[in-house]
């Protein structure tokens, strides 16, 4: 052996071209390290997906006769650093040339560098392959927007669409629009039922035995025994395939839609096999414009759909690659409350909350609305830390990787970024949320009061936000109707509802 390759836990692509031929002069290094299962404090689930699936194809790739040393969390002579067993296996086999496959969060990236700077020292030849995964560099983001003031995601998607002749005809948008959200904003009343859900059962008991042996902390629910992720590229493709068949027709018009009884509702729940390199995005794109093109899907649902992952998925990793390392810093809001208790075990009397925090903990997803018009929504008017917050989001949900979770939490969500990704902030009272789900219908308090102890705490704590940071938002076109409806309110109305707003703030976990 001479030549030794990386493989990281989100990179889990069996078809990459590193494997396509067995090469008895390389070994494929992977390993489960506390580095990595301790840089945040991260929900069990996303633990054993990520140690299923790249055992998964740690197996498949010996199968296939490649060489594969593979560190288990509960090995003796794992020194639970990527750099300290690198080192001990390039000693051990006078290794003349190290790869790795470029990563996708800054922290690897520096780690890999230094860790490749510190081999080319000693002789070792070292190089940085594509993970031939994304639809874009990750700087061309920043090239596109260099000369411009704003960036603004449709800008770049309908460049990603030109550019991957996705839903293109010739140079015009299929259809003849490039965006078909207004058809897409629907609350679900119970019609068409919630598919079930057909993703396969694992049951992983014994790896989370050996997760938690080792010491490695944790939080939510395991389902060790009826788990349902996926552990390789098969079943992420049987996902894929039930998802165009039998979901994604009613995607877009309920795309923004929360309901207490159907926590999946049309989403793909494919986030998880798109970041662990499981699924490319183009294949997934393309599923949908065919489904589109063979009549089966509406295209407002197949736009609705490709623009999540042509567009936003690939627009925050420019965002992140642009702006990192300082981006992880920002908290233009100046923001500084911390988490109340309830973010770790939904014990809220607000039902839209403890809802949405609910089906985290249990199942660590939630959709975007519930993620940002629920969860970001409340952390945004009730001031809580950004950072804070980023590490939450980090560690709950199955997805979350810091290149795509640090944008849509910091940016999009919190507005951390002084409107960089946003161009308003996403904030809303209980109007919004009783109009998209049914989480209003016995919750504790009162959507339609704005004072008084049980009155909605987002509807005082919303108006509060604008009084506190009109510096920031008054001149924001996006928020034409805000400041003219504020200057009209009464100054004892306004005192009010400030009083109530102080009262949530200082009192989040009594909420
Ligand atoms: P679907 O609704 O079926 O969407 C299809 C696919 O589009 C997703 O699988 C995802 O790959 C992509 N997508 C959709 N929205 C976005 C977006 N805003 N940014 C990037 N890709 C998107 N997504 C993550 O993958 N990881 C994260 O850590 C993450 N953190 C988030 C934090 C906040 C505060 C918010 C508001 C959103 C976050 N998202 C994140 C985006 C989005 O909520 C999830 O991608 C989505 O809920 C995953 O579920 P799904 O696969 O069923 O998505
Ligand atoms: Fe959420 Fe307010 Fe509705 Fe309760 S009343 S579910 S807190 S929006």
């Amino acid at each position: 052996i001479r030549h030794l390759r990386l493989v990281l836990g989100d990179q889990l692509n069996p078809e990459h071209p590193w494997f396509q031929t067995p090469d008895p002069e390389v070994l494929i290094v992977m390993m489960e390290v506390r580095q990595e299962t301790d840089y945040v404090l991260h929900h069990a689930q996303k633990i054993i997906a990520i140690f299923a699936g790249m055992r998964r194809l740690a197996q498949q790739l010996a199968a296939r006769r490649h060489k594969v040393r593979y560190f288990k969390i509960s090995e003796c002579g794992n020194q639970h650093n990527i750099a300290a067993n690198l080192q001990q296996l390039c000693q051990q086999y006078r290794i003349e040339k190290f790869s790795y496959q470029l990563p996708d969060e800054w922290r690897l990236d520096q780690q890999l560098q230094q860790i490749a700077a510190d081999f080319e020292k000693e002789g070792i030849q070292t190089s940085a392959d594509d993970s031939a995964h994304f639809l874009s560099a990750r700087d061309d983001a920043q090239r596109l927007f260099s000369q411009r003031q704003r960036w603004l995601m449709e800008t770049f998607y309908r460049q990603m669409r030109a550019k991957h002749q996705v839903l293109m005809d010739g140079n015009q948008p299929a259809g003849g629009q490039w965006n078909f959200d207004h058809d897409n904003r629907e609350a679900w009343r119970g019609t068409p039922a919630e598919p079930p859900d057909r993703r396969p059962v694992h049951d992983h008991r014994v790896l989370w035995e050996e997760i938690q042996a080792a010491g490695v902390k944790s939080f939510g629910e395991p389902s060790a025994q009826r788990f349902r992720w996926p552990l390789d590229r098969e079943e992420a493709l049987q996902q894929l395939d039930f998802f165009i068949r039998g979901v994604l027709p009613h995607f877009g018009q309920f795309q923004d839609a929360m309901h207490s009884a159907a926590p999946r509702l049309f989403h793909s729940l494919l986030s998880f096999a798109l970041n662990v390199k499981m699924l490319h995005p183009l294949e997934v794109v393309r599923a949908a414009e065919d489904a589109w093109q063979r009549g089966v899907v509406p295209i407002a649902s197949a736009e609705g759909f490709i623009r999540q992952i042509l567009g936003w998925r690939e627009y925050v990793r420019g965002i992140y690659w642009a702006a990192m390392p300082d981006y992880a810093q920002q908290n233009a809001l100046q923001h500084a409350q911390s988490l109340p208790s309830w973010f770790w075990n939904s014990q809220t009397g607000m039902r839209c909350l403890s809802q949405s925090i609910q089906a985290s903990l249990q199942h660590a997803h939630a959709h975007h609305i519930q993620r940002l018009m629920v969860i970001g929504n409340f952390a945004l008017l009730a001031g809580l830390d950004p950072q804070e917050l980023h590490q939450w989001y980090l560690g709950i949900y199955i997805d979350a990787f810091e290149w795509v979770e640090l944008p849509n939490t910091l940016g999009m969500s919190q507005f951390a970024d002084g409107g960089l990704l946003a161009t308003k902030p996403y904030v809303s009272t209980s109007a919004y949320i009783h109009k998209m789900s049914d989480y209003c219908k016995g919750c504790a308090y009162d959507r339609k009061q704005k004072t008084g102890e049980k009155a909605c705490p987002f509807n005082a704590m919303y108006w509060d936000f604008f009084l506190r940071h009109r510096e920031q938002f008054a001149r924001n076109p996006r928020l034409g109707m805000i400041y003219p409806q504020l200057a009209k309110m009464k100054d004892e109305d306004k005192t009010a509802l400030q009083l109530r707003a102080a009262w949530c703030r200082s009192n989040l976990d009594q909420l």
